[in-house]
């Protein structure tokens, strides 16, 4: 919502935006869980994911959309977070691969700029299982890895701090998204307005920086100057 003030915009959390109705020829009708709006435009920057599933319904529908965002599935990649009791038992800004031979496995940030934490990264099925098995059960595959690679030692040093499920969030669905094999043009056709009042943004739009906050950034910046030229 834009103020005609041109002051900054009001910002709604915890708000699930359920329904957008472009049949009025004047606004735009969009149903959230806390009540409706009427708007002139709107740019939508949910996941791929979260439109393929159709979790925002719009009427009349837009199959172009729902299809690109389809081809252009999310991908899976969860993160581990884990503190470190005693932060000089371990190597200060540093990096480890958990094996160099298997394909599950993860990768490790050790005290990433200072602080007393571990980051672990998962990809692929290996992300997926960890998320199915929870918080515990990632903390335990990170806690082996790392025993392997420096000792057992460490072990009594490494605590859970939390671990990511982006896969069963609702609102996301996944991590970023990749191109389904002949399907990258499609995110040109993502990212096209909608009869000049529903435009599409966020990283799958984009046809350089797809999968990257700077991508997600771009687009947003990009569609918001079409918007404005559309209302002027
Ligand atoms: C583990 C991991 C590591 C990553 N590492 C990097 C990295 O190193 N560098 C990098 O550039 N990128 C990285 N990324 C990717 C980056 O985080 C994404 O590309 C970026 O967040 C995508 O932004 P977006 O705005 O397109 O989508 P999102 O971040 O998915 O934002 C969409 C928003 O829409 C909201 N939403 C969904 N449904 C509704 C609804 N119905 N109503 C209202 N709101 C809704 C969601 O809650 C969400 O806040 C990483 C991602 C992951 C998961």
């Amino acid at each position: 919502f834009a103020p005609p003030d041109g002051g900054p915009l009001p910002i709604v959390r915890q708000t699930a935006v359920e329904r957008i109705d472009h049949r009025a020829a004047d606004h735009v009708g969009i149903s959230t869980s806390k009540g409706h709006l009427r708007v002139k435009a709107v740019i939508v920057t949910v996941a791929t994911n979260v439109l393929a599933n159709e979790r925002i319904a719009f009427f009349p529908p837009l199959p172009e959309k729902i299809d690109a965002a389809s081809r252009l599935p999310l991908g899976l990649a969860n993160k581990l977070f884990m503190k470190v009791g005693r932060p000089d038992a371990l190597p200060l800004d540093s990096h480890l691969l958990g094996s160099y031979r298997e394909r599950r496995t993860g990768a490790y940030q050790i005290r990433p700029l200072g602080n007393p934490v571990v980051e672990g990264y998962y990809a692929g099925d290996l992300a997926h299982d960890l998320e199915h098995g929870g918080p515990k059960e990632a903390f335990q595959f990170g806690l082996t890895e790392l025993k392997r690679a420096l000792g057992s030692d460490i072990g009594r040093q490494l605590s859970l701090i939390c671990f990511s499920a982006w896969g069963s969030d609702p609102h996301i669905g996944g991590s970023y998204s990749y191109a389904s094999p002949g399907a990258s043009d499609l995110r040109r056709t993502l990212a096209t307005p909608h009869d000049n009042r529903i435009f599409f943004a966020g990283e799958a739009c984009s046809t350089g920086r797809y999968s990257t906050a700077h991508g997600a950034y771009d687009t947003g910046v990009m569609a918001a100057q079409e918007l404005v030229k559309t209302i002027a």
